[in-house]
Order: C-alpha cells, then structure tokens, then sequence
C-alpha cells in the first residue's frame, strides 16, 4: 500500500516523500472531513481513465485511479483486445480453405479452443500486469474497489469506507452489455453477453447471436468461421442500420453467404432449457407485410444463445444524483465539449458518456482533458469528427465520416456526389471461396470534398487509417485522383474511381 511510509505534516496535510514524485502533495481536505486528497481523482481505470491519469501525472499531477475489477477496462479484459484474438484465429480458419488452391497440401487441421483460450488469457494477464506496472512507474496511486460519491460538500468519492476528493474528478467507468430480465423474455438468463463470450471454455457447436450490431457481427463472424453452427437474430432486415446503406446491405449479405443463418424482423419469444441444450422461440413479422401473421419457430439444441443487443452506462451505482452531476435518460452522463459534466470540478469521458463508443476516442478524450486541467490548454478537446472505425467482420469493414444518407440530409441531394465500386480481390482470383471488395466515395460541393469512405474487403482494416487522415486534412476527390496507384492492392481502387 502506497499509503505506508507517509508522514503527517501541518493540520492534516499528508505529504508522501518516497511513494510519489516530488511535486505530489496529498492533503486531508477540510470540506471532506477526513478524505484523501489528490489533484487528479480518476474512477474507471479503462481506456479513458489510464490515458488521462497517465497523462495528468506526466504533467505533474498528483493522480490516483479507483479501479473495482481489472485495470485495462473493457477494451483489454472483455472487449478490442480478446475479441481482436479471436478474429485473427477465425481469419486462420478462413485461409485454411484456400490452402490448396495456392498449391499447399496441408492435411486435416485441428482448432483447439482450449489453446486458444489459455493463450489469449496469459496475453491478457500480462497486459493487466504492465498496467498495474506503468502506473506505478508513473506514481500514480492504484486503489481497488467500488467507488461512489458521497454527500459531502465537496465533490468526494468513497471506496472501502475511505473518502478521497481532488479538485478535479473524472468519472470514466464505461458500460456494460445490457441484458434482458426473464421477465420480459421468459428464459433470457439463460444466455451470455460479450463478456461470457470471453469465458467459454469450448467451442459451441450450435450459436444463436441476438442483436445488429457491430459486437453481435463480429461475434458470429468468429463463432461461424471457427466451425460453430451460427444463427443471427435480428429485429429489422439487415444489420449495421446506422452505418453507410452499402455496408449494412453487404455485410448481411456477406453474413448469409459465409453460411450463417439470418433471422430477419424476429425477436427471441422464450428460451427453454432442455436435455439436449436449449430451445429457443423466435417470433417474425415483416412490417411491410401488414396483413401477414406473425410467425413462431424454434431453434433446437443451443449450446450457446448470446445477447448483443447494445450497451449501457456504469453509472447507477455510482450516486450522482447526490453529487449534482446530470445523466440523459439512459443513464449516460451529460458532459459538454470539454467533458465537463454538470457539476464543477467533475469530468467524464468515455463510454460512460455515450457517444462514439470506441477505445481512442475515450484516450484521446483522457488526454485532452489532461492538458486541459494541468497543461492549461484552454481550447484541449477531441474533435468527435471522423472517427474511423472498423468492423471486425468476415471480410472487415472500414468506415470513416458521414454515410451518403447523412451527407444528403446535412448538405442537400443537389451537392453530394458518390462513387463506387466492387470488385473480386486479386487474392480471391485463384481460390474457390470468393469474398467482394465494395468501396463507396461520398463527396460534397463543387471542389467534390471527400466527407465519407466506405469500405467491405480483405485488408480493408488496414487500409483505414491513412485515409482518415486524408478526409480530417480535407482532401478532395481531384486529391485522391492526382495520387499515384499502388498495384496490385485493393485500395488503388479508392485514387482511381471514376
Ligand atoms: C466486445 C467488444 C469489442 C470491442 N471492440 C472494440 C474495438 O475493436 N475497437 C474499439 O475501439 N473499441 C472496441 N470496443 C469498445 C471499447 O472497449 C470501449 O469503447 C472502451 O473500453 C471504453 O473505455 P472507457 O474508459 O470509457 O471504459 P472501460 O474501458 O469500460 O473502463 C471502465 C472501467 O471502470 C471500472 N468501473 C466501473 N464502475 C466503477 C466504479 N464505480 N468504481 C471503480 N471502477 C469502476 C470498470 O471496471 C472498468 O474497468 C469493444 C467493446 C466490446 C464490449
């Protein structure tokens, strides 16, 4: 405990001399009778969290992180990371198909979950080690446990029956998958969310994913592809509605043509448990056909039914009505555009906040609050613009800016124009199992400003990233044309659409 070896200076002022750098001076508050001072007081020691105390410390901030679980928040325990593991395996498992037409004899391949699982473990456990290990290089002061405000005057937070406060308060406890009460969906805690995805000790032999969204595609992406007999279930006719139409429609597609069963306009009724696994009811209407019934069926011998089907905020224990701090009906908290929240000296950044749900928007979010408070950069903020974001999908998916849906509604049908493309990758050219390259181009205005690409093909994950720094400097489509090729790849395409 860093606490150990501190000495008591003047009227409750606590000073640690070998514990934390030179410039820490941790204070006994008056307002909060008794609490721990610190300048930086960070709750949720995840992506935006760890990235904003790191950088506050940097800074000379005198920093501690509350953490209830693991150090590394979602995005490394139950989230990008191990989910990133398991795409990689299932992108083995596709390529194993094509060992033969690029001349390899490979006999009969074995998957072991059980290695996979055991490995992705230990990396994982290794990475919650360095964590804990770059925060105490960083001198800042790790407390385990739950934290909630009190109702002291000052802003000030209790863990374990000990009160800690700090001028600056930042609440970054991210969310957590939502789930269904067997109240609403008779059986419905029957299934897992993401986090038991991470849990499963085998492979299931029949998957059934509930949700549209980019966790239940990848999900079912990976379970498919490793060789679990995959059902998805979802409420409207394709999935991934709030991206590009082009991408929502080809990935279904996509997901159709990889062998996964799709449930179009149903909704899982009941859930059973039987001998042989459980049974699930799914109820379908299509509300175009207004005069159609609806329609019961079951899906037998489940092993492992799995609810994606959103996320919410980590914020109802924390006691923020208390602490004067407003969440939005769903319970995300409402911050401004300099993550500052309703009350004054507390932040929140992340997901916890709702918006762009993703782990850099959450560090950079950390960060630029950091140099806000201890660098004083007054104008620090993350422009939530373009942010890239990738679909771990079969093939993955690359999207950076407005859909053409959105440019046409902000900036009118008469100024936007789009190009496209689709095409067999040159990767495909000698194999049997065949994947499509789809690429669409939105541009607006005379000078035809690049403000969305969107992208469906082998490699497209990569090819993200150099391209939404294109779109953020501002290029033009006259930009992408005068770019020299790079051949034979996939992306040449995008600098050369007509
Ligand atoms: C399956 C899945 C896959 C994902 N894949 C990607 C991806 O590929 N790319 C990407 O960019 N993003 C991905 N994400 C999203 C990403 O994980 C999150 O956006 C990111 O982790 C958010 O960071 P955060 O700091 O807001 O919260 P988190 O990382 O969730 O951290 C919050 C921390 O706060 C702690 N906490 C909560 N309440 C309290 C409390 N009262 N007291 C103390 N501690 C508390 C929690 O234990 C947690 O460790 C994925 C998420 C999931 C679920």
């Amino acid at each position: 405990m860093l606490f150990v070896g501190i000495c008591r200076l003047l009227s409750g002022t606590v000073s640690v001399s070998r514990a934390f750098p030179r410039h820490t001076v941790i204070r006994r508050s008056m307002a909060s009778d008794s609490a721990t001072r610190f300048d930086f007081l960070v709750i949720g020691g995840g992506s935006g969290g760890l990235a904003g105390a790191r950088r506050a410390a940097e800074l000379g901030a005198a920093t501690a992180v509350i953490e209830s679980h693991k150090l590394g928040g979602t995005c490394v325990n139950v989230g990008c990371v191990p989910k990133k593991v398991m795409w990689n395996a299932a992108v083995h498992a596709e390529y194993l198909h094509d060992h033969a037409d690029y001349g390899f004899e490979a006999g009969h391949a074995h998957f072991s979950w059980e290695t996979l699982k055991a490995k992705r473990d230990a990396y994982i456990s290794r990475l919650n080690h360095i964590y804990r290990s770059n925060l105490d290089k960083a001198k800042i002061e790790t407390i385990q446990g739950l934290a909630r405000f009190t109702d002291d005057p000052e802003p000030t937070v209790e863990v374990n029956g000990r009160k800690y406060t700090a001028p600056h308060i930042l609440i970054a406890t991210g969310g957590r998958p939502s789930v269904l009460s067997d109240n609403e969906v008779p059986g419905a805690s029957l299934g897992i969310t993401s986090d038991g995805f991470f849990e499963l000790e085998s492979l299931p032999r029949r998957s059934v994913i509930v949700g549209a969204g980019y966790i239940a595609v990848e999900m079912a992406g990976i379970l498919s592809t490793l060789g679990s007999k995959t059902s998805l279930i979802m409420r409207q006719n394709g999935v991934l509605r709030n991206f590009d139409n082009l991408i929502s429609t080809n990935c279904t597609k996509e997901l159709q043509n990889s062998g996964i069963d799709l449930w179009k306009n149903s909704q899982v009724k009941s859930v059973r448990k039987t001998d042989t696994g459980l049974e699930v009811t799914i109820v379908t209407k299509d509300p175009e056909k207004k005069n159609e019934e609806e329609k019961l069926s079951t899906i037998q011998e489940v092993d492992c039914l799995f609810w994606a089907i959103g996320r919410v905020p980590n914020t109802s224990g924390l006691n923020l009505s208390e602490s004067g701090v407003d969440t939005d009906e769903r319970g995300h908290i409402i911050v401004d555009e300099f993550q500052n929240t309703s009350r004054q000296g507390v932040y929140a950044v992340g997901d916890v906040c709702g918006k762009a749900l993703l782990t850099p928007v959450a560090i950079a979010a950390g960060r630029k609050l950091a140099h806000r408070l201890f660098e004083g950069k007054k104008d620090s903020k993350v422009d939530y613009s373009n942010i890239p974001t990738v679909v771990f999908s079969h093939p993955p998916i690359g999207t950076v800016g407005l859909t053409e849906e959105e440019a046409v509604k902000t900036r009118g049908k008469e100024s936007v124009k789009t190009y496209k493309t689709s095409f067999t990758p040159m990767y495909h050219a000698i194999t049997t199992r065949k994947t499509e390259c789809i690429m669409k181009l939105v541009c607006v205005g005379k000078e035809e400003k690049v403000v969305g690409l969107h992208m469906q093909g082998v490699g497209c994950d990569e090819m993200l990233q150099g391209f939404a720094v294109a779109i953020n400097m501002g290029a033009t489509k006259a930009d992408f044309d005068k770019t020299i090729a790079i051949h034979p790849t996939s992306s040449e395409e995008f600098v050369t659409m007509r």
